[in-house]
């Protein structure tokens, strides 16, 4: 009972992260070739397409930053706002849905960002619960594996990856343009958050970043979840470094060790000047979010 006031008195309070002010808050638009954009702004990255076919956006950070998104968008293109892509369920990335779905987009997304979206939700990053969405945010349109917009010249899919960062992402490639956007299984600069209650798994980033080094040339210039335009050589040692990480911690954690032991083993030490930047995070946190994903994992 206990429990179940504290989940209550959670549920309550969600609404903190909404209410983070963003009136300083700036939208960088960075061009990255004649139809295709990145914005930046607070949040994850948003794509955009442009073309004549209308105007295609990826992910749309957080609801009181989309008339300066729009602003953004306005200033580069005045076609039809077309369709939405929601990478995965973090409101840093579909906080700005039902604003946008006023604009007349079709919100596109995996069947398990829907699923979340529904219903209330642990958000292990912020510590808090999560409210469902209202009807008019969620995606309208669900898949289980694939689709294929044939949109503004390009041919632009739209795949599921492994559980890693959440089980519902998506990473988005435009074949012709060279781009891809890896929603957050990618984050330029950091280690990426593990949300192990919204399905994610640490064993899954190698693999999921596999699908993407598939897709892309040595030109594709990449858009990582948060932080810096990126490019296949630097995803590659991404995703080494979580291919190491995660064997060293699942090595650990088999061998019996204690979320303070694995800490103090420093399973990313090596790693840790390069790819814990721009982030409060300490790497011994982030080990202790590694042990516990793998605790989960292990009880299930
Ligand atoms: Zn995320």
């Amino acid at each position: 009972m206990k429990k179940l006031l504290a989940v209550l008195l959670a549920a309550l309070s969600f609404g903190a992260w909404a209410q983070r002010n963003f009136d300083a808050t700036v939208i960088k638009t960075t061009k990255l070739t004649d139809s295709l954009y990145m914005l930046e702004g607070e949040g994850g990255n948003i794509g955009v397409s442009v073309g004549e076919d209308g105007i295609m956006v990826i992910d749309d950070q957080f609801a009181p930053l989309t008339p300066k998104i729009l602003t953004a968008i306005r200033a580069i293109s005045d076609k039809p706002l077309k369709f939405l892509l929601n990478t995965h369920v973090h409101g840093d990335h579909i906080g700005g849905n039902e604003n946008m779905a006023k604009e007349g987009v079709v919100i596109i997304a995996h069947n398990n960002v829907r699923k979340r979206m529904s219903a209330l939700q642990f958000n292990e990053y912020i510590k808090r619960n999560v409210a469902p969405y209202p009807k008019s945010s969620l995606p309208v349109i669900t898949f289980a594996d694939t689709v294929t917009f044939h949109f503004n010249g390009d041919d632009v899919t739209v795949f599921h990856t492994p559980p890693s960062h959440t089980d519902g992402d998506s990473m988005v490639h435009f074949a012709k343009g060279n781009v891809l956007h890896m929603g957050d299984v990618y984050a330029s600069t950091r280690y990426p958050n593990i949300d192990t209650e919204s399905g994610g798994s640490l064993m899954g980033f190698a693999p999921a970043v596999d699908l993407a080094l598939k897709r892309i040339d040595d030109a594709t210039q990449v858009i990582a979840g948060h932080g810096p335009l990126s490019n296949k050589k630097e995803l590659k040692e991404f995703r080494d470094v979580m291919d190491t990480i995660a064997k060293r911690a699942d090595k650990l954690f088999k061998a019996g060790k204690s979320k303070q032991q694995m800490v103090e083993a420093k399973p990313t030490r090596d790693f840790d000047a390069k790819w814990n930047r721009n982030t409060p995070r300490t790497p011994d946190q982030y080990v202790e979010s590694m042990y516990y994903d793998l605790a989960r994992h292990q009880l299930k």
